[in-house]
């Protein structure tokens, strides 16, 4: 019984100070270089090292604008984490299969494991698909013989589905920034206690995490003292 750590890598430049900001937003929604002096997937490096010095692997989730830098995949093999894709334009199996084949390609890996980019209220970029349909990416993610689906509910405490050939679909997560929680029916502590009995999903955005110190201790405490865990 463990935790399952997955991180969407959202932000290239993270949110802050402004022109970082403005540079996510640019790589988003155009282009611009993976420049590491700028500052390129910094708060994914800061939590990869936190993760790495405890021995904790866990997903990584990445879009086409947030592709792992050298160092990046130095930490990855590290850590032996593992790579997914961030669903972004799911129109369609081909436009999810477009992105899939674009992080095997820059990474060299098969990638197993799938999770979506917004939960549907709100489009986010030029190339975002808003729409969340999870029934739809489950059974591309099936087809194209992946091995797990992670979904944005928000309830932690709703039990995975597992099907045939060891795939598995985990609906929900347990959101470590609060504002995608019910902190007083899913305190940290219910984690604590969860983890010891279940696997649950802890889900996180580095640059999220990072900005605030409480949940950055709150996050190497869970890591500290909970095992974690990888599907294979
Ligand atoms: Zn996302």
């Amino acid at each position: 019984m463990a935790l399952i750590i997955r991180i969407d890598v959202d932000r290239p430049y993270g949110k802050s100070p402004l022109g970082r900001h403005l540079l996510s937003r640019l790589s988003s929604d155009l282009w611009f270089p993976r420049i590491n002096s700028f500052g390129y997937l910094k708060e994914l490096q800061v939590i990869l090292e936190m993760l790495n010095k405890r021995n904790a692997r866990s997903y990584l989730f990445f879009r086409r604008c947030t592709l792992p830098s050298e160092r990046i995949m130095q930490l990855i093999e590290d850590g032996q984490h593992q790579i997914g894709v961030h669903l972004e334009n799911s129109r369609s199996f081909e436009t999810f299969f477009q992105e899939k084949q674009l992080i095997e390609r820059h990474t060299g890996k098969t990638v197993l494991a799938l999770s979506k980019h917004g939960s549907g209220a709100t489009k986010y970029g030029y190339r975002h698909y808003a729409p969340y349909e999870p029934e739809r990416y489950i059974d591309w993610a099936r087809r194209s013989r992946m091995k797990v689906f992670f979904g944005n509910l928000e309830d932690p405490s709703i039990r995975p589905n597992s099907g045939v050939n060891g795939f598995i679909a985990f609906p929900s997560a347990f959101w470590l920034e609060p504002d995608w929680r019910d902190t007083s029916l899913f305190p940290v502590d219910w984690l604590f206690s969860e983890a010891g009995k279940s696997d649950v999903v802890l889900l996180l955005h580095p640059e999220n995490v990072l900005e605030k110190p409480e949940l950055a201790e709150e996050f190497a405490r869970l890591v500290a003292e909970l095992p974690t865990k990888i599907l294979s």
